[in-house]
């Protein structure tokens, strides 16, 4: 048995420290002892630690004062450590500058039409808008995190292929860092949505999770035992296309009959008597104005259905969480659909049914996935 050393013990908590109000935002010292298992002394030891290179500050809270000798509130500093996060998807790309805490402190964002779209025309707008943005609040990211929508290879953020944009083959991960100049970490939206859902929205302090989101394609981002699977190189979680209809329309990964062309948007168009790749902004109005009636949707709640039967099957998580354009469906279809997978999975029934919720995160899902991602390297070196 290795016997870890004093420094080490001291650093795991720090960072464990960190990871918690970064996540939790502030709380007494009394609360982080317990939630960290740690007694009072060391936790005092640590939070000063913490006061002295500026990321946290403590107060008296308002309620306590004057009843006796109160635990101390901590509060993240986010200006402290603060990352940049990016996000490119077909129709528009955006930053932003996330604090320690997770606080977006200014962002920026354009249309990407045409030209704007090609990989060289990206790059140079994101470094430009970024030393605009902390140079008007006076910032230095010391991290980035980008999403995209496509398959990323893990370990250098290169971008194999990403059809809604035409990229094939970008080294982003590299040519980000290369104009950025700090460490920069590339991955698909549907993975970085998950991590965003884990830490701060439906599945904060839960299990295993599953995140399908829908835009011009269908993406998944899988969490297992508290962190982001990865699979053995980065690419996985493409649910999207999973055959589940043979003979089926052809999809643009060179398949057919893969789910993304039957619960997609352009099949979500169809199901709502719209022509195929209307602007978003378009089929979101028509799910609203179907309120609660969800029977013009019939088939295309059963191809729904039907894939998540499939990823509940195999994977067995506590929760689902629907994201982007799933996020407009009436909630009576997510009910249906909810008892449906209930009814057909044999998983979901051992597991006593799968909790299914759209996303509450809402616009920022991306920013705030990809500011996470980049956290993950920060906050062990704070
Ligand atoms: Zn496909």
């Amino acid at each position: 048995m290795t016997v870890a050393r004093p420094d080490e013990v001291r650093r795991f908590n720090r960072s464990s420290l960190l990871r918690l109000l970064h996540t939790g935002g502030p709380a007494t010292r009394a609360a982080l002892a317990v939630e960290l298992g740690l007694n009072r002394s060391t936790i005092k030891m640590l939070v000063d630690g913490l006061a002295e290179a500026g990321l946290v500050q403590e107060k008296v809270p308002r309620q306590a004062r004057g009843a006796g000798r109160p635990s101390l509130l901590v509060l993240p500093q986010p200006q402290a450590a603060v990352v940049l996060a990016v996000y490119v998807q077909a129709e528009h790309a955006g930053i932003a500058l996330v604090g320690f805490g997770g606080q977006i402190l200014g962002r920026n964002s354009w249309n990407l039409h045409g030209r704007q779209r090609d990989p060289d025309e990206v790059i140079t707008h994101v470094a430009e808008s970024a030393a605009m943005l902390a140079g008007d609040l006076g910032l230095h990211p010391v991290a980035a995190g980008v999403s995209v929508p496509g398959v990323v290879r893990r370990n250098d953020g290169l971008v194999h292929n990403a059809a809604n944009l035409s990229w094939g083959e970008v080294a982003l991960g590299e040519r980000m860092t290369a104009v950025l100049n700090v460490p920069v970490t590339v991955g698909n939206d549907a993975e970085f949505g998950a991590l965003a859902e884990h830490l701060r929205g439906a599945g904060r302090g839960g299990g295993d999770a599953v995140f399908v989101s829908a835009d011009v394609g269908v993406g998944g981002g899988l969490i297992a035992q508290g962190s982001l699977l990865r699979g053995s190189a980065g690419y996985l979680g493409e649910i999207g296309h999973m055959t589940v209809r043979p003979g089926g329309r052809v999809c643009h990964c060179g398949n057919e009959g893969c789910w993304e062309t039957e619960v997609g948007d352009a099949a979500l168009c169809r199901a709502l008597g719209l022509p195929e790749h209307v602007p978003r902004g378009a089929i979101v109005a028509e799910l609203r104005a179907l309120q609660e009636d969800c029977a013009e949707l019939g088939e295309y709640l059963d191809w729904l259905t039907l894939g998540l039967v499939n990823v509940v099957n195999i994977l067995g998580p506590e929760l689902i969480v629907l994201g982007d354009l799933f996020t407009a469906l009436p909630d009576a279809a997510v009910t249906r659909v909810r008892e449906q997978v209930r009814r057909r999975s044999m998983v979901s029934r051992a597991l006593g049914g799968v909790r299914i919720e759209k996303s509450r995160l809402g616009a920022d899902l991306k920013l705030l996935g990809a500011a996470e991602a980049a956290f993950e390297g920060v906050l062990g070196v704070l």
